[in-house]
């Protein structure tokens, strides 16, 4: 299986450390409700977790909850309770997107806030080793003293300035900069502080990731995912921190996904042009299209959210709904068999090209087509089940039912093609479309089709 790592710049064979594959990604930063930009990111972790278990392989994935930075510290106005009160109610909303979305749990969601220990003493180690150094307002990362600063995204360090340093959480994404790692009190943190062995504080946004990632997997793991837009300064400076305190080799494959745009813009908070998952919902959009359209481009190019995308994802997912509520519990026919062959082998290559879900999609269509055809049986069904464990799609919360009512008059029906009764075949048909249903006629019998 190759995946792209934005380490080396090529796609890789994968091979894990041992026997599970540890799997750290960026979580949310539970400040708002997430917008469905977020939501692309958490489901591209979802995808590759489901390719890898596809796979046969077994699985360690930490998603951490960023519930303190500079934004959440204003928002609650330096009040710990009132910090709290706001970040549990996103992480619920964050939580229950997921589970809306089928989104397969992480093992474990750390917070950043329940992670100080862990923090400080990476931070003790970087000052112990000469990577940071103390100022008065807080302790910094010194990014020259780190041989390899900046390779992951590819920065330049010639144009670093001497003494150039940040304080806030968010800086320019042009150049490097030491970046604080604590950062010591100030009266509007109000009671927002820890008391520790390194000073009276706050963490800055980075080092959170460095400290629940081995905290979980070890110092030293397989994948780290998250948003293409996290490449630096956060994963730069999280791999600076780890690599500098551990002295070894942080992580092997890092995944990076494209981001999704609405009207050829980023979809972001700050641009104001973003979604929420029940704003789709509201505009009639089902769970299912909705992730669907999130992971059905391939996850290192960007996609656009329209109304017209929505509705395409809407009827793709309804064709395999409806082979699903159609299947036949039968013996499959010879051609079916090798069909079926044909169809998995090419799934398994798409899965294996950095996770070509693209080519599984157009696979796993062109076989519904030809199975519709040739008349699909038991081991069909099969494989659109098994193919669904990569999709993803809730079968049950959104399953087309085929009424009692309409399955009778659809047999009455077939009778009187038996007997060439035409004008009451048709009749039949009429009726069951005042149903609801649509019938396709087709040489193994007829398919039911919601309208
Ligand atoms: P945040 O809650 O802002 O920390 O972001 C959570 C995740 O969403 C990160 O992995 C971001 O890189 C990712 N992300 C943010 N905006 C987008 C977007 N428009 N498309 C895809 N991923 C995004
Ligand atoms: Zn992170």
């Amino acid at each position: 299986m190759k995946l792209y790592n934005t380490l080396t710049r090529n796609k890789e064979e994968f091979k894990p450390i041992g026997k599970e594959v540890g799997i750290y990604s960026c979580g949310p930063t539970v400040y708002n409700f997430p917008h469905v930009g977020n939501l692309r990111a958490f489901l591209f972790a979802d995808l590759l977790k489901r390719c890898l278990l596809f796979k046969g392989f077994k699985i360690k994935h930490v998603m951490n909850v960023t519930d303190i930075d500079d934004k959440l510290i204003k928002k609650s106005e330096g009040d710990k309770e009132k910090l709290k009160e706001i970040t549990i109610k996103y992480e619920r909303a964050f939580k229950k997107n997921l589970e809306e979305l089928n989104i397969i749990p992480a093992d474990f969601y750390p917070r950043a806030t329940e992670s100080i220990k862990e923090m400080v003493e990476i931070v003790k180690k970087l000052l112990e080793r000469g990577y940071a150094y103390k100022t008065s307002d807080g302790i910094y990362y010194s990014v020259k003293k780190f041989k390899d600063y900046g390779k992951l995204a590819g920065i330049n360090l010639d144009n670093l300035k001497e003494g150039a340093r940040v304080n806030n959480d968010e800086y320019d994404k042009e150049s490097a900069k030491d970046f604080a790692l604590w950062k010591f009190w100030q009266e509007e943190d109000g009671n927002i502080f820890w008391e520790t062995e390194i000073g009276k504080g706050r963490p800055g946004w980075h080092i959170e990731c460095s400290a629940m990632s081995s905290k979980y997997l070890g110092e030293h793991f397989d994948i780290h995912t998250g948003g293409i837009d996290l490449l630096f300064p956060h994963h730069t400076n999280e791999l600076a921190q780890s690599e500098a305190a551990n002295g070894k080799k942080f992580v092997n494959y890092w995944l990076h996904n494209e981001h999704l745009m609405i009207n050829g813009e980023k979809m972001s908070k700050s641009l104001g042009n973003f979604y929420v998952l029940s704003d789709l919902v509201n505009k009639g959009f089902s769970l299912n299209a909705i992730r669907y359209l999130l992971i059905s481009t391939h996850y290192r190019q960007k996609l656009n959210l329209t109304d017209e995308t929505l509705k395409a994802s809407e009827e793709a997912v309804k064709r395999i709904l409806e082979f699903i509520a159609n299947a036949k519990n039968r013996e499959d026919n010879e051609k079916i068999i090798s069909l079926i062959k044909e169809t998995k082998k090419a799934i398994e290559k798409a899965i294996d090209d950095d996770l070509n879900i693209a080519l599984v999609l157009s696979s796993i269509f062109k076989f519904i087509r030809e199975a519709n055809k040739l008349g699909a049986g038991k081991k069909a069904y099969e494989l659109v089940i098994k193919t669904n464990e990569i999709l993803g799609l809730s079968l049950e919360k959104e399953k087309i039912e085929i009424p009692e009512e309409v399955s009778q008059l659809v047999e009455e029906r077939e009778k009187a093609r038996k007997n060439k009764d035409w004008k009451k075949s048709d009749d039949l048909r009429e009726e069951i479309k005042k149903l609801g249903f649509i019938l396709d006629d087709a040489k193994d019998g007829v398919r039911v089709r919601k309208i």
